[in-house]
């Protein structure tokens, strides 16, 4: 039996459409201090950086808010552990006591 990919999937999308898709998010962020937010965010696009990352996605989930970053409440977010503005608890070495 053959089966068929339906035509939504056969879609793919061009880098000339990601590039432009990518220049209006861009567009699009706050140029806030001096265009620190779009610096963040360009930093996080090159894939090397995932600090920058869940940096830069949180400020754009919560509209480039950082207070309200850290209120965030969406507990089942994948990057609510690791959202700015947490302290992490250091892990203690297999010899330290707590
Ligand atoms: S942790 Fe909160 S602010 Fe960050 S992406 Fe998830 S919902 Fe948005």
């Amino acid at each position: 039996m053959e089966r068929t990919i339906p035509e939504s999937a056969q879609q793919t999308i061009s880098q000339d459409e990601v590039s432009e898709i990518r220049r209006q998010h861009r567009a699009s962020i706050p140029g806030l201090h001096h265009g620190a937010y779009q610096r963040l965010w360009d930093k996080a696009m090159t894939g090397r950086s995932l600090r920058a990352a869940v940096r830069s996605k949180c400020l754009d989930c919560m509209c480039w808010q950082p207070g309200e970053v850290k209120l965030c409440t969406c507990v089942a977010c994948p990057l609510f552990p690791c959202r700015p503005g947490q302290r992490r608890k250091r892990t203690l070495a297999p010899f330290e006591t707590p």
